[in-house]
């Protein structure tokens, strides 16, 4: 029998803890771990990896201080535009939405992709209308609004910048932008593995932007030959370097373990420019998280005990 593993992130960026509240840090840990436990009691009962990663994610989604769901970011003409994805390494599968509104939980949606169609990505208004087919849940403009989202974009609007989640005055493409985006990775006792993706995407952005998240192979991937990826940061970095299939193809053409291809696809992240990091599982259950920026919100659980951190080494 494997070993049941998860890991879950709440985004990469610069977060440092001369900058971090003690109160706001609470919020933080208790917003992961609320996701881990989501997750691992599924795990735990012999659930599957599709519903673990899939309760963790929402979890994620609806805790406000994570650009995802009830907390993503605000486009410039200030809309919430969702994207998210998974991917089941057991059968190859995966589902992905983009430029969604009004949907409560993007991961949601994405899943019914993958199990109730013969596609994998549906975007925009089209996407809408499957939701409603599928009487996913809707919610109204108010629910995403959150006043430090909003203050975000207006300070991106007046220097008309795209901005990386939390980097209220930093311009993308700075190191010391923070970043935002949710997502979960996890092994169940079968050896499946599972990866799942959400975010709002980048404050400000324009004319339909779609980042990594809902690209398979970018933001997510999953095959049980080799791992299950979950990615965060600037999203056309990891466009180009297909960032969650390198992880994967490292292991599979080269044979390396899993702590070697996260690291050596990290640092080709790093040569090609790009600012984030990733969470990933193998079939054994070991876990490995990677960034190039200052932290990352995040946190694991398997039988070996539970860990949850947020700032650098
Ligand atoms: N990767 C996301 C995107 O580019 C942003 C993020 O991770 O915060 O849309």
């Amino acid at each position: 029998m494997a070993k049941a593993a998860l890991a879950i992130h709440g985004g990469a960026g610069t977060i440092l803890r001369s900058e971090m509240t003690k109160e706001l840090e609470r919020e933080y840990r208790s917003g992961l771990q609320t996701a881990l436990d989501a997750g691992w009691s599924i795990l735990t009962a012999g659930g599957s990896a599709l519903d673990a990663v899939e309760a963790s994610v929402i979890e994620l989604e609806n805790f406000p201080l994570f650009n995802a769901g009830r907390g993503a970011v605000f486009t410039n003409d200030g809309r919430n535009e969702l994207d998210a994805s998974i991917m089941d390494g057991s059968l190859l599968k995966a589902g992905a939405v983009a430029l969604v509104r009004n949907i409560k939980n993007p991961i949601k949606l994405a899943r019914l992709v993958m199990e109730r169609t013969e596609h994998i990505l549906l975007a925009g208004e089209g996407a809408n209308r499957f939701a409603e087919e599928m009487n996913v849940e809707f919610a109204d403009d108010s629910y995403f609004f959150t006043e430090h989202r909003y203050k975000q974009l207006l300070l991106a609007r007046e220097d008309n910048a795209v901005r990386l989640d939390h980097s209220s005055g930093v311009p993308v493409g700075n190191p010391k932008s923070k970043i935002g985006t949710v997502g979960a990775v996890a092994c169940d006792a079968n050896g499946n593995l599972v990866a799942a993706t959400s975010t709002g995407g980048m404050t400000n952005k324009k004319f339909g932007r779609i980042g990594d998240t809902p690209i398979i192979g970018s933001g997510t991937y999953a095959d049980n030959q080799a791992c299950a990826v979950s990615c965060t940061g600037h999203g056309e970095y990891f466009m180009l370097g297909s960032t969650a299939f390198d992880v994967a193809a490292r292991m599979r053409y080269k044979g390396l373990s899993l702590a070697e291809a996260a690291s050596e696809t990290i640092a080709r992240l790093t040569e090609i420019g790009g600012d984030g990091g990733f969470i990933a599982v193998d079939q054994l259950g070991n876990l490995s998280l990677v960034f190039n920026s200052d932290g990352m919100y995040r946190g694991t659980i398997s039988s070996d005990g539970s860990s949850i951190d947020i700032y650098g080494s």
